[in-house]
């Protein structure tokens, strides 16, 4: 039935697969990688889209398979469950990911539990950022007794997991110059200590659309050292895990690795870029963005009365689409080359070609 769904989703849906909503500016923490940060410190500033406007951009969408919350801190936007119904109700939305720098423990257990309860047949993923441990993890959020809580914040969704066999955990560490001599610890840390937990290692962002790393140093890491700890990781990460689709799952992140090493060294397109198209982004404030990256805005969508396609339909969008294509554009960006995969014929086939190896046991 899911995989009749995925299959409908990607060949037959007529907007994006996958959707990036920013649902806050606001958020508790202040990370030196962040590169939100401008719209952090103005999120009074910055109205964000309401309810009855969540409703109306859903009622104008066709169904759709991936749904990540952004923000700021997600769990600090009172709404976060009624949103995620909305998406459920409106648009059959399959997998709902919500990344969370995990220092709000009481706010997140009752925001998590309503939406788990509310909506079975949606598989969540909450994305635990851990990009350091200890005091570290302290100092780069800048907040007090953040590992502290973080910890407490996962054993409270451990016992959500035992209750909800529809949430998943991953704990997501954004590899970047601070951390770098210590991501394999933190890796064996997550494997050893956050037990049914997936390690997530993601680049940071050189820049995007909404602006750059804080502390812009953060960008400067080294490529064979990224390519050693994602065979560590690999190697580290037991086989088996609580993912829906973790086997194929994996093979994918295998991928996307590969994809990410090869344009930071050869700094070309490796896959080609389906966000404008399959990938969209909306901000807290209504603009509409190809991706995360690319400062492109094709339009707010409280201009065109929320109805996305209408501005996917405008010629201006069209060109950047155009452009992305024609320029061959790359980037590391994890979630478009997640879906990018699922959209080329070469990475597809290569996907499923693994996939079958790794059940005649022919895939290391
Ligand atoms: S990186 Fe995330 S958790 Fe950190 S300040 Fe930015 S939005 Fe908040
Ligand atoms: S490759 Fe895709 S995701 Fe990356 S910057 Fe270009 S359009 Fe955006």
């Amino acid at each position: 039935m899911k995989s009749a769904k995925i299959v409908k989703n990607r060949f037959f849906s007529r907007g994006p697969f996958f959707l990036i909503l920013y649902v806050t500016a606001r958020c508790n923490a202040r990370c030196k990688f962040c590169y939100y940060w401008d719209n952090i410190v103005n999120w009074r500033a910055r109205p964000h889209l309401e309810v009855d406007e969540i409703e109306k951009i859903t009622s104008r969408l066709d169904t759709l398979q991936q749904l990540t919350i952004s923000g700021g801190e997600p769990f600090l936007r009172e709404e976060l469950a009624e949103i995620c119904t909305i998406f459920r109700k409106n648009c059959d939305v399959q997998f709902i990911t919500i990344p969370t720098n995990g220092i709000l423990t009481s706010k997140t257990e009752k925001t998590l539990k309503k939406a788990l309860e509310d909506n079975p047949g949606v598989d969540f993923r909450i994305g635990l950022s851990m990009p350091e441990m200890g005091e570290e993890l302290d100092e780069l959020y800048g907040v007090k007794n953040s590992f502290q809580q973080h910890q407490e914040t996962f054993k409270m969704m451990k016992s959500l997991r035992d209750i909800y066999s529809n949430l998943n955990i991953d704990v997501g560490i954004v590899y970047n110059m601070y951390n770098a001599k210590r991501v394999r610890e933190i890796i064996d840390y997550v494997i050893n200590n956050m037990e049914g937990c997936n390690p997530i290692v993601s680049v940071v962002r050189e820049a995007t659309s909404v602006g750059k790393p804080r502390m812009e140093d953060s960008k400067n890491i080294e490529v064979d050292e990224l390519e050693n700890i994602y065979t560590y990781l690999r190697e580290s990460i037991p086989k088996r895990n609580n993912r829906p689709y973790a086997d194929f799952m994996n093979i994918m992140r295998d991928q996307v690795h590969e994809i990410t090493v090869k344009t930071l060294r050869d700094k070309k397109m490796v896959i080609p870029c389906k966000s404008g198209e399959k990938l969209m982004v909306i901000y807290d404030n209504g603009d509409v963005f190809p991706c995360e990256l690319l400062d492109e805005k094709m339009g707010n969508i409280r201009d065109f009365d929320y109805d996305l396609g209408a501005i996917l339909e405008l010629k201006e969008s069209k060109q950047i689409v155009e452009k992305i294509v024609k320029d061959e554009c790359h980037c590391t960006w994890e979630c478009a080359n997640n879906n990018n995969i699922l959209f080329s014929d070469k990475f597809s086939v290569e996907l499923f070609s693994r996939y079958a190896k790794y059940k005649m046991g022919a895939y290391a």
